[in-house]
């Protein structure tokens, strides 16, 4: 697809999001199934129904420009991914796993508050203001999401994680 205009730039884009939100439909219940935290858990799976509802409002936007909701696979996300999963193959201590998926979904979160800042932005500057409704909604989200992660770790994980390699080590 040419990029000639913002409008199918914003297109473009939104095809690369809903085709990652819907990667992490399938990704997310295995994060919170390895997770041992119970609040991690869910946390992850409190933000698996936001993703569910995410790719809804972006069939809607979709449909408000006219167009079929259709994805293009997003290389990010599916690395993003990827890496999670090689996380969830590692043998290890269930605390420092823990400590390890939250900074592999923080990294997820990060990309996609990238996503859909650009999006919004676009959204703007085409005078599309119930995409960037819509695209506000998720933002805020995701930035929900982020913070969370970052108050479980700071919370206790990562520190129980210390204390599980410092158990590991006598
Ligand atoms: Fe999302
Ligand atoms: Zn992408
Ligand atoms: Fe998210």
């Amino acid at each position: 697809m040419a990029l000639d205009t913002m409008q199918e730039l914003f297109l473009n884009e939104l095809k690369d999001v809903y085709n990652a939100e819907k990667q992490l439909v399938r990704a997310l219940p295995r994060l919170a199934k390895a997770a041992q935290s119970p609040q991690l858990q869910k946390a992850l799976t409190k933000h698996l129904r936001e993703t569910e509802g995410q790719v809804t409002r972006l069939e809607r936007i979709f449909r408000g420009l006219d167009q079929t909701p259709r994805g293009k696979k997003c290389k990010g996300m599916e690395g993003l991914i990827e890496e999670g999963k090689e996380i969830l193959e590692e043998e290890g201590a269930p605390e420092v796993i823990d400590a390890a998926i939250i900074s592999a979904a923080q990294r997820v979160e990060h990309y996609e508050i990238a996503a859909y800042g650009c999006l919004r932005a676009y959204a703007q500057l085409l005078g599309n203001s119930e995409a960037d409704r819509l695209l506000q909604e998720t933002l805020a989200e995701e930035e929900a999401a982020d913070e969370t992660l970052t108050t479980l770790a700071e919370g206790g994980i990562n520190q129980a994680a210390v204390a599980a390699g410092a158990r590991d080590e006598e």
